[in-house]
């Protein structure tokens, strides 16, 4: 890469600390702070004044649908769609085809990921064999060959699985993530139980579906007293269950997509299937108990769901188009455009929900800016608006619940260990991307 310059940027750091610096990124991709520079020895620089620098963000929580479903999504577009969003490191669910139930799926999808991801993808191992819920998969192999995690997600872990799971991954401190749903109540619900869902007659989710499954969550840890992680809250009903475990020290951690801090059933489009996801947008109440929680710190983690799926099923009918929606690629500039430009957080709160509590709940490394370290960061222009569009998207799902919506803090940047793994066209012109 050309030398350049990034001349007295505002960086922040996971320790929650900022500051405004100049460094340059050598030829092995290592960062060097400057304390004074001549701009003549380098051939472009970056003018700081509206730069922000942040650290990589995690996600613990996304389908890149690979094994077998390489039409939704595969290794290098999945990974170069978290790189477009600021993500240094993600997990992907083990709901494909096969299901990835073993070790052997497990070293496969990690010599696949080593070949083709531009950044650090962490396979989560099902908890069941073929997510069926009936027995329980070899977990601690998994986790030898790099699981980083266990969950059935897409389905809620049966009731006597997740037992087993639960005291045999404490013995290896291995760490479970239940999709909290009761699938009876859920049926054939497509939206949430509530007004509109009443008002055009849709099959609906209740709350409660979240509600029971969070309760029994928590009662079995609390028997086993082992770790589990709750994915994608959705109704206030549940955090009462948090608050009490985490009140009687339980090892109880979750997290909320960003879209169900931004959507609610009543601001979106009905039967529009971008906006069709499990569990489903609930009420505005609902939305701003979760972000409440989230800034009390009752709920730890923002995560996407990043769920891809093809434009064909996604034009089928509401009843029959699948859940999910992509995130990888928004889910920064949301939370900036949606709450630090109103006020609502800072970058430091992001910082924490993507970066500081993924690392520490689930042991990862913190991706930052360091001297003489290889570089790790994404830059954002504050004040820089893009109107949001299919073609701007590394996903193979183009279907953005952000389309035709305005949205600021895009990363126009990413170095993921030293190589340049985004870059917007008009940043840092002289640069060709390597990767
Ligand atoms: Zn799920």
């Amino acid at each position: 890469m050309n030398k350049i310059l990034f001349k007295n940027v505002l960086a922040y750091f996971s320790d929650l600390s900022s500051k405004r610096i100049s460094f340059y990124i050598d030829q092995s991709g290592k960062v060097n702070f400057l304390d004074s520079y001549d701009i003549s020895s380098f051939e472009e620089v970056v003018e700081g004044e509206d730069l922000v620098i942040m650290p990589l963000l995690t996600d613990v929580h996304t389908h890149i649908r690979v094994p077998g479903q390489e039409e939704k999504e595969d290794i290098v577009s999945g990974s170069k769609a978290a790189a477009r969003g600021g993500f240094g490191q993600i997990f992907t669910m083990p709901n494909t085809n096969p299901v990835v139930d073993n070790a052997y799926l497990v070293d496969y999808l990690i010599s696949n990921i080593n070949k083709n991801s531009v950044i650090k993808i962490y396979p989560v191992g099902a908890v069941s064999k073929n997510q069926l819920g009936e027995e329980l998969s070899p977990l601690l192999e998994m986790k030898k060959s790099g699981a980083i995690a266990f969950s059935d997600d897409g389905k809620p872990i049966s009731t006597n699985i997740l037992r087993k799971a639960l005291i045999y991954s404490k013995t290896f401190d291995g760490i479970i993530i239940d999709h909290p749903e009761d699938i009876v109540l859920s049926g054939n619900g497509v939206i949430h139980e509530g007004k509109i869902s009443r008002a055009y007659g849709i099959n609906s989710i209740p709350y409660t579906s979240e509600e029971v499954c969070v309760a029994r969550d928590i009662a079995l840890t609390r028997e086993t007293r082992s770790r589990l992680h709750l994915a994608h809250l959705s109704t206030r009903h549940s955090l009462k269950y948090i608050e009490a475990a985490k009140e009687e020290g339980l090892n109880i951690t979750s997290e909320v997509t960003v879209n169900h801090l931004i959507f609610n059933c009543e601001n979106i489009p009905i039967f529009d299937t971008r906006f069709k996801v499990k569990p489903p947008f609930r009420d505005e109440e609902d939305m701003n108990e979760l972000f409440i929680a989230l800034k009390k710190g009752l709920i730890d983690v923002v995560c996407t769901d990043h769920a891809p799926h093809t434009l064909e099923e996604k034009e089928l009918d509401y009843s029959e188009a699948p859940f999910g929606t992509p995130g990888l690629e928004t889910a920064f500039a949301a939370l900036y455009t949606y709450f630090v430009m109103k006020n609502k957080c800072n970058l430091e709160d992001i910082i924490k929900w993507m970066v500081v509590n993924p690392s520490k709940i689930f042991s990862l490394p913190v991706l930052e800016l360091k001297n003489r370290s290889r570089a790790n960061f994404f830059i954002f222009k504050k004040g820089k608006e893009f109107l949001v569009s299919p073609e701007m998207f590394f996903s193979k799902c183009k279907l953005s619940v952000f389309l035709n919506k305005t949205l600021y803090g895009f990363p126009l940047a990413t170095f993921y260990n030293g190589n340049l793994v985004y870059k917007d066209k008009n940043f840092m012109k002289s640069v060709k991307q390597e990767i």
